[in-house]
């Protein structure tokens, strides 16, 4: 059986690149890039809540980072660094390897330095810190919102919730387990969006938090909502507003800065769509059908629920 120190040494000390100092002492040594903010986050996943006993640990490697970059996403900055702290049942080789392969091809395609964690025996959770940078002032926060702004949503929602009802659709699989965070959007739209939010509880929800901290109402248009295809429209409606793990941007911006979000679109290869817009008055989500009649968002995800 490897000791703790052979699993850091063998699957979770490579080489960090944008660190004075990486894994293997009593903490790591950064230097933050003059005239950028930090931004910080912290991700917890539990084995029996976030995913099934038995889950495929190279996905899990990938999707640890990936809500941890998502994150960042939705505060407009670029990750560099994370730590990761692991409890494990057992110190097993293969599990430590194939979810190491995961998590780095993830951390290398985005340029973020693995740079210390801790591991321990114990109930299996993985939990990743992540740390990045943004231009001083130009963070986009959930309180930016202000009447007459547009609503915008990236990619489809659905996809993730959609996958645990129908377990043999590749493209939902794929939305669940190994969600894309949207870095490059939250990138640029720094100085053009007014507020943003990745949805990892639903659509609903999520926006519902951007309501609350800017204290604006928002009116938006079901039939705009860009949906993972779903034959069964009760379910697709369920799965579009209630359902997490989507791992998409929903922002709010000036209605000037349209031409330039859907220019966007083209580099990203992401689509950007326009929902609905931000009201004045309170935080409450109207939500029409395609006959202009209110329609119940439903609830997200509670982890106390
Ligand atoms: P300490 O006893 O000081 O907490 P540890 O023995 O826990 O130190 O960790 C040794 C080194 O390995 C530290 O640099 C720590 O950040 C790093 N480390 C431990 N576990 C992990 C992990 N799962 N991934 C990355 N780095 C890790
Ligand atoms: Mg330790």
């Amino acid at each position: 059986m490897p000791s703790e120190f052979d699993l850091i040494e063998r699957h979770f000390s490579r080489p960090a690149r944008h660190a004075l100092l990486g894994v293997g002492d009593d903490a790591a040594l950064l230097r933050p890039t003059a005239g950028m903010e930090l931004a910080v986050s912290t991700d917890m996943l539990l084995e029996g809540r976030h995913f099934a006993q038995g889950a495929e640990p190279r996905a899990l490697g990938h999707k640890v980072l990936a809500v941890n970059l998502s994150d960042l996403a939705a505060m407009g900055a670029t990750p560099r660094w994370a730590t990761l702290a692991l409890a494990l049942p057992h110190a097993s080789e293969d599990w430590s390897a194939a979810f190491a392969d995961g998590f780095y091809a993830l951390a290398e395609r985005f340029d973020v330095d693995l740079i210390g964690g801790d591991t321990t025996r114990g109930p299996l959770t993985i939990c990743v810190a992540i740390l990045g940078e943004v231009p001083a002032g130009l963070a986009l926060l959930r309180g930016g919102a202000r009447p007459g702004d547009d609503i915008w949503v990236s990619g489809e929602l659905g996809g993730a919730a959609y996958a645990l009802h129908d377990a043999g659709n590749a493209p939902a699989a794929s939305r669940l387990h190994l969600p894309e965070p949207r870095v490059e959007l939250g990138n640029r739209l720094r100085g053009i969006a007014h507020a943003a939010i990745d949805v990892s509880d639903g659509f609903a929800q999520d926006l519902g938090h951007i309501l609350e901290r800017s204290g604006v109402g928002a009116l938006v248009h079901y039939a705009l909502l860009p949906k993972f295809p779903c034959e069964d429209a009760q379910l697709q409606q369920r799965c579009v507003l209630a359902g997490g793990d989507d791992y998409e941007l929903v922002f709010t911006a000036p209605q000037p800065a349209r031409r330039e979000i859907e220019a966007l679109s083209v580099p990203l290869h992401l689509a950007l769509t326009r929902v609905g817009s931000i009201l004045p008055g309170a935080a409450k989500l109207q939500l029409l059908d395609a006959q202009g009649k209110s329609m119940a968002a439903g609830r997200g995800f509670d982890h106390f629920a």
